[in-house]
């Protein structure tokens, strides 16, 4: 049996048109496909309870008993059937609605039966709705019951858990242990005492114990990370081996003319530490990979532009790429300020760079006499091409997938030195995982003077007060950002949402300029007015989440973030970030409705408790999962995860790592015999690769 080209449409039970709903929600088209879709849950059906045991706040159990007697309550629609239901000691009741008189002529009394459900305790008495109702036989499922998710499409297509059960459970009865490739070699299944391939597909389904499903599933999640990490090591250890890169030999003019006569500060002990780490690569005639992390407003950006002096000081030039057009425009204009009198040349390239000045653009990057490009990913694109790029910088690297930081290694004969920044701080087991062919530095400083920002919860129904502190916050000169989430499936209902905001402010502060930004609006629209507002003659600026990422406007003091309920930790905490830049108190002020839920609650007692990026990474992680962390990091996974978990198996993710950095350790390219299975894994694997980091 072929389960890899086997399509599942021929499972009895499935056929063509749930093989289709398969493909289109899940993405299986294969068996082996469908043998890697993991229950998410088990309901433990290997023991019967007993009435006197139930415990209500359990999942669902199952019980032996007869019915006693039915029981036919109220009458037509609203009727319920209430059927008796004894163990021999104790009894409860098993309720039904509608169907009565079909399940009275199914059922029996006097006849043992297996009741399976969640138990209720109401009136007291135990009772069950809607039970699995079963006669005891040897049929009668033994063990763990998985459980599947599904989408609503599929259960359209009367695709639910059991049906997706019985899938599974009929493509198992097809398999041989010889119709399964085993996917770890040998010596690694005896090191670790692994179960095989095919076993563990077989258990992970339908696990015979608990203690084998724990076996089965450390062996799954073992050889997902172990893969993940063969692949990031693997890379990592081929961009390390790339010798004759760019030695940037000696600090120059430029380098010393701006530290000592331009900057504007003096740089904190954390900015000159990485400053230093950064040196030591770049001056080796390895390639620099380096991930720069450090919390909003630690001051990545002056170690940027410090590090890039470095490059043209030595012959080569220099890029810095952002995710979003208006924060490669305040790097621009930041910088080519701070530069201005050393003669470098420096030039802005982004989606709405007009025609005639690309093509300047281009000639000066090929001539040499274009020092710093800043930019979108417009700069990834082709036919951008320099005379010598010796270092390529990433901001705000989380919006990028690591195809594109690829596509920035090729824009020289020899790559550039590349280094990558964060404000998202990433917890360790992550940090492994996503950016695990990467030295990574750290800013865990900020720089002096700055009065932690001060965050408050605030209720819809206060909007009053709130609307009296801005003005007086704007009366005192600062400026205030009121940010709105997009929380509708429509873009036009967040306009309106938007707009309604924007209304709402002009009336309530007439006096003052109050502009407006978001993503719908023509670059050119959106770049004016955030003009207004970062020269101070705008004093509110109401906007969606496109100014979450690194915009810095010093004298805005306060950030109003509307429907907090709405934003994820990490998203909040980068708003926050905005504020808290200049010498002045700042606050934060998260605005939601009464109704919120305890875990809304809780993510946002967090931001009130503490402003460490790092603690709130963390918390995030616990309370989420990774899974939506994942939707934002996705872009550094070479492939998908589909049983591991990163925030719990963090002690196995530690083992794939050392096992997969040994074995390269000892057969760098992979070729020895027991490793060909390596290999032929790794080649399969990134076919799965979905979708690099849309850039959002
Ligand atoms: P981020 O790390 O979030 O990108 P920025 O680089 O935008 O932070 O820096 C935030 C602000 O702090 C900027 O206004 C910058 O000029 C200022 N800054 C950076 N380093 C220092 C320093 N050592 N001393 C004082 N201000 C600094
Ligand atoms: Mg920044």
């Amino acid at each position: 049996m072929d389960i890899y080209g086997g399509s599942i449409k021929f499972l009895p039970g499935v056929g063509e048109k749930r093989a289709q709903s398969f493909e289109k929600e899940l993405g299986i088209r294969t068996i082996y496909d469908l043998l890697q879709y993991y229950p998410y849950k088990y309901i433990d059906r290997s023991r019967f309870y007993t009435i006197r045991e139930i415990d209500t706040t359990a999942a669902h159990i199952q019980i032996k008993g007869v019915i006693t007697e039915f029981n036919l309550q109220g009458e037509g629609r609203k009727s319920r059937l209430v059927a008796k239901f004894s163990d021999g000691r104790d009894s409860m009741d098993l309720v039904f609605f509608n169907k009565a008189s079909y399940l009275m002529q199914t059922y029996k009394t006097g006849v043992p039966y297996v009741a399976f459900g969640k138990p209720k305790f109401f009136s007291g008495r135990y009772s069950m709705v809607h039970p699995d109702l079963e006669p005891v036989s040897e049929n009668n499922i033994k063990g763990f019951m998985p459980l599947y998710n599904t989408s609503e499409n599929m259960k359209k297509h009367s695709l639910n858990t059991k049906a997706v059960m019985k899938a599974v459970y009929s493509a198992l009865l097809k398999i041989q242990p010889g119709d399964v490739f085993e996917t770890l070699p040998g010596y690694l299944l005896e090191h670790f005492h692994l179960p095989g391939l095919y076993d563990s597909l077989r258990q992970v389904h339908f696990p015979s114990d608990a203690r084998s499903l724990e076996r089965v599933r450390f062996r799954l999640k073992f050889e997902e990370l172990f893969y993940v990490q063969l692949a990031i090591l693997k890379r990592a250890a081929a961009a390390k081996g790339r010798v004759n890169n760019h030695p940037f030999l000696h600090i120059g003019r430029l380098f010393n003319d701006f530290y000592h006569k331009h900057l504007p500060f003096e740089l904190t002990n954390a900015q000159k530490r990485v400053l230093k780490e950064i040196r030591a690569d770049v001056r080796s005639d390895k390639q620099m990979n380096r991930l720069l992390q450090g919390d909003v407003g630690s001051g990545k950006t002056m170690v940027a532009l410090l590090s890039m002096l470095m490059a043209i000081d030595n012959g080569y030039q220099a890029c810095i790429v952002a995710p979003t057009e208006i924060l490669a425009q305040q790097h621009y204009d930041s910088m080519s300020r701070q530069i201005d009198g050393l003669g470098v040349q420096i030039r802005l390239l982004t989606g709405s760079t007009k025609k005639s000045e690309r093509e300047e653009i281009a000639g000066m990057l090929e001539d040499g006499t274009l020092g710093i490009l800043v930019g979108t990913h417009a700069v990834f694109e082709e036919n951008v091409k320099f005379r010598d790029l010796g270092l390529a910088i990433i901001d705000e690297q989380h919006r990028f997938g690591v195809a594109q930081r690829a596509a920035l290694w090729k824009k020289n004969i020899r790559p550039p030195h590349v280094l990558v920044m964060s404000a998202t701080p990433i917890p360790r087991t992550l940090a492994m995982t996503l950016y695990g062919d990467l030295d990574v530095s750290v800013i865990d400083e900020l720089p002096p003077g700055r009065k932690p920002v001060m965050t408050r919860h605030i209720y819809d129904a206060h909007r009053d007060s709130l609307n009296r502190f801005l003005l007086q916050q704007i009366q005192s000169g600062r400026q205030v950002y009121v940010v709105y989430p997009l929380i509708s499936e429509s873009e036009k209902m967040d306009l309106k949402n938007l707009e309604g905001g924007y209304d709402y402010m002009k009336k309530h502060f007439p006096d003052y300029e109050i502009t407006m930004v978001h993503g719908k609006m023509s670059p050119k629209q959106k770049e004016e007015n955030m003009a207004r507002f970062v020269t101070g003659h705008s004093r509110i600026l109401v906007s969606t989440t496109v100014i979450e990422v690194g915009v810095n406007v010093p004298n805005a003091t306060v950030m109003v973030i509307e429907n907090a309920e709405r934003f994820g930790l990490s998203q909040l905490h980068q708003l926050r970030g905005r504020v808290g830049r200049g010498a002045e108190q700042s606050y934060c002020l998260l605005v939601s409705g009464y109704k919120i839920s305890a875990e809304t609650r809780k993510r946002l007692d967090i931001m009130v408790a503490t402003n460490d990026g790092f603690e709130i990474a963390e918390a995030d992680l616990k309370l989420r999962g990774p899974g939506d962390l994942e939707g934002t990091l996705q872009s550094g996974m070479p492939f998908d995860l589909h049983i591991a978990n990163l925030a719990r198996d963090g002690r196995i993710l530690q083992l794939a790592r050392e096992a997969a950095a040994d074995i390269l350790a000892k057969d760098p390219m992979l070729e020895e015999r027991p490793n060909a299975v390596l290999q032929r894994e790794l080649r399969n694997r990134a076919k799965s690769i979905v979708n690099w980091g849309a850039i959002s």
